[in-house]
């Protein structure tokens, strides 16, 4: 389709960053074309209409699931939360700690971000290894949100990110 072939074509790939070895998806073109940027939320705002029409909650990953994530909120007019890494966010807050490639993390969010019952769905730029998404999905079961399903605009399908977010779906744009 058109709009997934401007997608694709708004992502370049950068050898050796952040580290050695590493062969990184840079989405930053899509936000300097707004045609892209649109197609990206189109797309988006199509899929969660048809599969999850009861979502009250768009919830995105630090940092890059912020730029897109506030956009498709407005588009199904409901509200927008914020996953963040740990030390960001004032007042009382829930924290999980999850596996990077190195080291580890932990991901934090607002105790009154999402309710108790509250249907979710997550956003993030990028599916890599799945920890990062993984570790928002168990911050949901701890404040007992119901994740209806995950939206990433690239999926690296050879590391099998999806398999580690099972039962939970995930709709991606471009794969590689
Ligand atoms: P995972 O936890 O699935 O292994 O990694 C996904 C997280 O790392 C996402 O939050 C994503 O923003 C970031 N990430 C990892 N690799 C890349 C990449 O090649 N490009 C971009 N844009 N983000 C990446």
């Amino acid at each position: 389709e058109e709009k997934l072939k401007r997608i694709s074509e708004s992502i370049r790939a950068f050898p050796d960053f952040p580290t050695k070895g590493i062969l990184f998806r840079d989405i930053c073109p899509i936000l300097k074309d707004p045609k892209s940027l649109a197609a990206v939320i189109d797309l988006f705002e199509e899929y969660v209409r048809q599969n999850h029409q009861d979502v009250g909650m768009i919830v995105g990953l630090d940092a890059r699931g912020f730029l897109f994530g506030p956009l498709l909120a407005q588009r199904l007019g409901i509200g927008f939360a914020l996953v963040r890494k740990r030390g960001k966010l004032p007042g009382p807050t829930v924290s999980v700690a999850y596996d990077l490639e190195y080291g580890k993390a932990e991901a934090e969010i607002q105790e009154d971000a999402v309710a108790p019952g509250q249907k979710v769905v997550l956003i993030d730029d990028l599916l890599a290894t799945g920890g990062t998404l993984n570790a928002a999905c168990e911050l949901m079961k701890k404040q007992q949100a119901h994740v209806l399903g995950c939206l990433v605009v690239v999926e690296m399908k050879d590391l099998n990110g999806a398999d580690k977010l099972k039962p939970h779906t995930v709709f991606s744009l471009v794969q590689y």
